[in-house]
């Protein structure tokens, strides 16, 4: 899935936090008077129980309340910024990811330098035979072997990748927060997307920091806080 995608994924977490004024009062009925039965709030608002039954739902959903059987509803107390910081704390890799660009690893640095501008990113995933993971090149690597005095054109790029097992990877359901947090401790740039095969690590996306910038974004678009 890619970026656009994860965004509509996005709005539609995060729109339910928007309540309407109906919304808005069944929470202030909740608040004085939970825990509380949805028909009993039917009748403070008289309206059929029915009619009410979405509103319910989407409160519940979004965690401003609770529902507990033959008790009825009641309060979370969670601010709109706890709510958020739990859809945050839900979204997954999956909902977030962009396409990789993978090279394998006898291509020349100089090739992989091409790439790197053809391709517009700043992250190569370096593959086998069996196009299983094998290491990373960022633009400083590729920066670094350019410094020496060797022909790039000669020299293959797992000489100079950063290699596996030291490779920090997510795969497509872990939390995209983790991800974040493993960006800013390692101190790097983005994360493959992986998938375990029998040849080991297939790479299936990546997740890079201007992933978090857009997600920033939309955020921000969605006018929650
Ligand atoms: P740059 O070096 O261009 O600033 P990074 O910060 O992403 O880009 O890379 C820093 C170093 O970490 C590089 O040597 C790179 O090979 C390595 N690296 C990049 N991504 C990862 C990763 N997911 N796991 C392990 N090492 C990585």
């Amino acid at each position: 899935m890619n970026l656009d995608a994860g965004s509509t994924l996005w709005q539609k977490a995060v729109k339910t936090i928007e309540l309407n004024k109906r919304q808005e009062h069944i929470l202030q009925i909740v608040k004085e008077h939970g825990p509380i039965t949805g028909e009993h709030i039917a009748d403070m608002l008289h309206l059929t129980r029915a009619t009410l039954r979405p509103d319910l739902a989407i409160l519940t959903m979004s965690g401003f309340l609770e529902a507990r059987p033959r008790v009825g509803y009641f309060y979370t107390g969670k601010t709109g910024v706890q709510l958020l910081a739990d859809k945050l704390n839900k979204l997954k890799v999956k909902e977030f990811q962009s396409i990789p660009v993978v090279i394998h690893e006898n291509v020349s640095v100089y090739d992989a330098i091409c790439t790197m501008f053809l391709e517009d990113v700043g992250t190569l995933f370096v593959v086998n035979k069996s196009a299983a993971l094998v290491g990373i090149l960022s633009r400083k690597d590729l920066l670094r072997a350019s410094m020496g005095k060797q022909e790039l054109s000669a020299i293959p790029v797992h000489i100079i990748m950063t290699r596996m097992p030291n490779i920090t990877v997510c795969e497509r359901e872990d939390l995209i927060m983790d991800v974040a947090k493993n960006l800013i401790e390692k101190q790097i740039d983005a994360l493959p997307v992986v998938k375990k095969t029998e040849n080991g690590l297939e790479v299936i996306g990546r997740v890079t920091k201007t992933n978090m910038t857009k997600l920033l974004v939309s955020l921000s678009e969605n006018e929650i806080l």
